[in-house]
């Protein structure tokens, strides 16, 4: 029987895991698919404080799992297939192994979003990634596509072109919804190249198995034309990994846990920080935040069960 279980292992999770530790209720993290969560497949990280040059986000993720370990967290690779939250202690089911625990701090994180074209299943590792950090290098001197508009899709393509020769953003509108800073770098960057007002209706070759071309569709003028590329990196958003609670804790519409008082979900004892929680932030220091107001919540509320 554990006294706090984690689950997620990125910024969120790993924050937590540091402050349960710290106030001896011995976590376990269970560390889930991605581990480390989404600082893993990004680059340099510059506006997390404390790094006023910079940080690498694996790097950031190391030394946070170092920092928990340090003060006494444990660590479980693999992902929970079940769990019950319908009476304590809570049940869960990890690669076939049952668990309890008193407490529980959901820190799952978020996972790609993809377009959902057949094509793309297909080719998925032949040259559709959805991510430019893990997969940049290999499309040295090629030409790359970028999909979405948000901040993910300028740093991606920014990044990209450290090995491409050519990377055109996609997007699916005429505004972005990055930031100044992120849109400005972009635009910029005389690799880049901005097709607006488009989405990709198909990703082609499925016959040769590789990614040659993209169709592309004019929103507003309904023309369809080819782009020939050698790689698509999709970034446009991710979807909460929250599947397996649900029906057992409130969630919103599009899957996020629904929280009140910041990390409070809708069963007492159990805990919600970082992107499966939050729609709007989703940075690694608001992950971080929520990360350290759940393991003090559940800390607080572990100890007025005993009282
Ligand atoms: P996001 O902000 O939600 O942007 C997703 C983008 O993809 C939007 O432009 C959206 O278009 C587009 N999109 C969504 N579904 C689509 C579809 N089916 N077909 C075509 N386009 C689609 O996601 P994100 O860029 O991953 O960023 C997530 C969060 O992380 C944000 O808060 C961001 O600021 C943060 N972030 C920060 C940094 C940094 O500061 N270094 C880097 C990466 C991410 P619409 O605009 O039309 O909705």
């Amino acid at each position: 029987m554990r006294n706090v279980i984690i689950i997620g292992s990125g910024c969120a999770g790993l924050t937590a895991a540091i402050y349960a530790a710290r106030a001896n209720l011995n976590p376990l993290v269970i560390e889930g698919w991605e581990t480390g969560g989404q600082l893993t497949l990004t680059t340099a990280v510059e506006n997390f404080p404390g790094f006023p040059e910079g940080v690498m986000g694996p790097e950031l993720i190391t030394r946070m799992k170092e920092q928990g370990a340090k003060f006494g967290a444990e660590f479980k690779s693999g992902s929970v297939t079940e769990a019950c939250l319908s009476s304590r202690p809570f049940k869960l089911k990890v690669e076939g192994e049952e668990m309890e625990t008193r407490s529980l701090i959901i820190a799952a994180g978020a996972s790609a979003q993809l377009l959902g074209l057949e094509s793309e299943k297909e080719l998925m590792g032949h040259g559709v990634s959805t991510c430019a950090t893990c997969d940049g290098y290999f499309y040295r001197g090629r030409k790359v596509v970028v999909v979405g508009g948000g901040d993910s899709a300028m740093e991606e393509a920014t990044f990209l072109t450290r090995f491409a020769a050519s990377v055109t953003i996609v997007h699916r509108r005429d505004q972005f919804r990055a930031s100044k800073i992120m849109i400005a770098r972009a635009r910029a960057n005389q690799k880049i190249k901005l097709v607006l007002d488009a989405v990709v209706d198909d990703i082609l070759d499925t016959k040769q198995g590789v990614v040659t071309a993209v169709r592309l569709r004019n929103v507003k003028s309904g023309e369809v034309t080819e782009l020939p590329t050698d790689g698509v990196f999709m970034a446009i958003g991710h979807r909460p990994n929250t599947e397996v609670f649900r029906g057992q804790l409130e969630l919103d519409r599009d899957g996020y846990i629904v929280s009140r008082a910041f990390v409070r979900t809708s069963v007492e004892g159990v805990f919600a920080a970082g992107d499966v929680q939050d729609r709007e932030w989703r940075q690694a220091v608001t992950a971080a935040g929520s990360g350290c107001a759940a393991a003090i919540a559940a800390e607080r509320w572990l100890e007025a069960q005993h009282s």
